[in-house]
């Protein structure tokens, strides 16, 4: 699915030749510039502990201000740079940039708070991934566990490539996360299968669980699942009060979600919510 997209933006954004025969230059070209101009920034999401209100994790969420284009959202260049193979390099950069923040605030003093990253299935599937990880790891002298990978169910299809990776991970000591955990084809399969310690409720549950039966019903199900089998839970995509009582009602671990706060820079994260709280409290 996430390779039809990116197709369809690829060919969208192919370099062509305006009426003047000057080229319009592609997303593509700007995108193979943009590691270089430093134009990426890695925001961070709070996830928030249903139960006290504190803050010990946040999801890294990839950021590009284009010089010439502006604003450009992941949804809409992270499939161009799945095709393109671009997404190694970017990939690798998000993995280094998130174990440097994990360093700075261990440094900072706020021990124990983890950073989730996002892995795309073609990132995922590289050969040198765990190696990457591995080395960033240890080039940033971090806690292993507090690095958290978030893969989709659909990056997990390809079984016989998928338990030898999710098993060097996991022995490697990092976190795995699947994220938008349901939205998949065999989403039972992957936690009887594989290593998982986190799930992650997709956002399309969470965003009707208070009017409609179906998404409760779903959501306490993957709630008491999850609960039942000592794997985290995490609900996405939070925008009312009403949902964040609903999930904490239903034993749900952690809520993230703009009640609680978008996206923000690594200095908004310093200045907003440490802010010199030990308990970084949210409500
Ligand atoms: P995702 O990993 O499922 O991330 C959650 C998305 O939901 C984020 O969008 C986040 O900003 C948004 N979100 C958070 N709270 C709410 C809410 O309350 N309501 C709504 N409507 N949305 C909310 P974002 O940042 O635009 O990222 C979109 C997707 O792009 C991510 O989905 C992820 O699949 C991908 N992505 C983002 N950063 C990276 C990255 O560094 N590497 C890779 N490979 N993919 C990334
Ligand atoms: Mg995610
Ligand atoms: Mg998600
Ligand atoms: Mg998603």
């Amino acid at each position: 699915r996430v390779k039809e997209r990116g197709k369809a933006h690829f060919q969208f954004y192919k370099t062509e030749m305006n009426s003047v025969g000057a080229h319009i230059v592609s997303l593509e070209t700007h995108l193979r510039k943009a590691l270089a101009k430093d134009e990426f920034m890695l925001f961070y999401q709070p996830q928030v502990s249903l139960a006290t209100g504190k803050v010990k994790s946040f999801e890294a969420l990839i950021r590009w201000n284009s010089k010439e284009l502006g604003m450009i959202s992941p949804a809409n260049f992270i499939p161009l740079a799945e095709d393109t193979g671009l997404i190694i390099p970017i990939g690798n950069w998000v993995i280094d940039t998130a174990c440097r923040q994990i360093k700075k605030w261990s440094e900072l003093g706020k021990k124990g708070i983890k950073i989730a990253i996002n892995i795309s299935p073609k990132q995922f599937l590289q050969p040198k991934l765990v190696e990457t990880i591995k080395e960033s790891i240890r080039k940033h002298k971090i806690e292993p566990s507090l690095l958290e990978i978030e893969i989709t169910e659909g990056a997990m299809q390809d079984t016989a490539e998928t338990s030898p990776i999710l098993n060097s991970l996991k022995e490697l000591g990092v976190t795995i996360s699947i994220d938008d955990f349901g939205t998949g084809y065999s989403s039972l399969n992957y936690i009887k299968q594989f290593p998982i310690d986190v799930l992650k409720i997709d956002q399309s549950f969470v965003r009707d669980v208070i009017n409609s039966e179906k998404d409760a019903a779903i959501t306490t199900t993957i709630i008491h699942l999850a609960n039942s089998l000592g794997i985290e839970v995490v609900a996405e995509g939070i925008e009312e009060k009403e949902q964040a009582e609903f999930l904490m009602r239903a034993n749900c671990h952690k809520g993230q979600g703009y009640l609680f706060s978008r996206p923000i820079s690594a200095t908004d994260v310093e200045f907003k919510i440490f802010n010199g709280n030990e308990e970084m409290v949210i409500f």
